[in-house]
């Protein structure tokens, strides 16, 4: 630390990503990044956009706005596009939350939450999992906080039923309750169909998974236009450009070709059940995921063995230190062949052992 860093930030802990190696020596199934590439139409639309890199960015965003609206079958004032959903969740943190209104969040969670509280000065509650690791929805109820829940939640991949979050809105209606979706497309029932009721409401979605875009960083929020309208209040007083004009394009690309992304979507959710069962008869327990990754542990071996025995043999896995989870690994599904050399480097793992 120099000794010009300003006191606000002397005990921030910054997040830490899951490693990028950068070769090509593994399996990567830790960052749950989709195994399938963007679509030709998304690349030639990026390269299209890089001839005209001399010029700024639209800063409405309005080609990707728009498409996104016909999609979601909401207005474009009801969208805010930003550079990957770590941007809106961070915007939500500085436009939501204060001394006065704290953050809540369980306390298994995604791990960028407490980071962004700190790095907002936002104080910030974290209510425990239950036993079974899923959210204690209860404790969420009438709490005067601003509410962040991942859903599916990370790194577990249990999802909450839509009425569950319906009954977190009515019962917070004075404070905002952000609903962060980036694994909803492989088999959660999305938020977006109640922005219209609650206003209140602000989900956030991201292209880094379904869409295969992780690299563009693409992000959004859908709420209704007075939130959109402070995010983007947020957003001109940080950077108006935050979306790269080759990231711009290849998202309206990428759309344009959406039944592709559902394709894709169908068939990570075919292989993460084929390797769910896989693992079973390994001697994994394993959480009920709805996202594409599932979150495992052995019951003879320990989950950081496990991860340094697979990177060993060439794949990466994400282990997490917490006490809480340090027995699980978060294991990306990637495609069938990636997935069917996972199980096969366990079971020698496991034979071995
Ligand atoms: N929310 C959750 C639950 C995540 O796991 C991630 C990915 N690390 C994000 C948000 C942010 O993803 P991105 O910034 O790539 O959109």
């Amino acid at each position: 630390m120099s000794r010009f860093f300003s006191n606000k930030y002397k005990n921030l802990t910054p997040y830490t990503p899951g490693e990028q190696p950068k070769d090509f020596k593994y399996i990567k199934l830790n960052t749950n990044e989709s195994p399938y590439p963007p679509s030709k139409r998304a690349i030639r639309e990026a390269s299209k956009a890089s001839k005209l890199l001399n010029l700024y960015p639209d800063p409405t965003c309005s080609a990707l706005n728009n498409k996104m609206a016909e999609i979601l079958g909401v207005s474009p004032e009801e969208i805010l596009m930003t550079n990957g959903s770590d941007e809106v969740l961070n915007f939500a943190f500085m436009a939501f939350c204060d001394e006065k209104t704290p953050a809540i969040f369980p306390d298994i969670t995604y791990g960028f939450y407490s980071v962004f509280a700190e790095l907002n000065n936002v104080p910030y509650e974290e209510i425990p999992l239950k036993e079974d690791f899923s959210i204690d929805t209860e404790a969420f109820m009438g709490q005067n906080k601003t509410i962040f829940i991942a859903n599916p939640n990370a790194p577990t991949g249990i999802c909450l039923p839509l009425s569950e979050i319906e009954k977190i809105l009515k019962s917070n209606p004075n404070n905002i309750v952000v609903i962060d979706e980036a694994y909803i497309d492989f088999g959660g029932e999305s938020a977006v169909s109640l922005v219209p009721k609650y206003d209140n409401l602000l989900v956030t979605q991201t292209f880094s998974k379904s869409r295969s875009m992780a690299g563009a960083r693409l992000g959004f929020g859908v709420a209704q236009k007075e939130i959109i309208a402070d995010l983007n209040t947020i957003k001109y007083s940080t950077n108006p450009y935050n979306i790269n004009k080759m990231t711009m394009a290849s998202g309206v690309g990428i759309l344009e070709d959406n039944d592709r992304t559902i394709k894709n979507c169908q068939k990570i959710i075919k292989t993460r059940e084929f390797t769910k069962e896989a693992l079973k008869d390994l001697g994994f327990t394993l959480t009920p995921s709805s996202a594409n990754f599932i979150f495992a542990k052995h019951k003879d071996m320990g989950g950081e063995e496990i991860y340094k025995k697979l990177k060993e043999a060439g794949i990466l896995v994400r282990h997490f230190n917490s006490e809480k989870i340090k027995d699980y690994n978060r294991i990306t599904i990637g495609t069938k062949k990636q997935m069917k050399a996972l199980i096969s480097a366990l079971k020698t793992i496991l034979e071995e052992n």
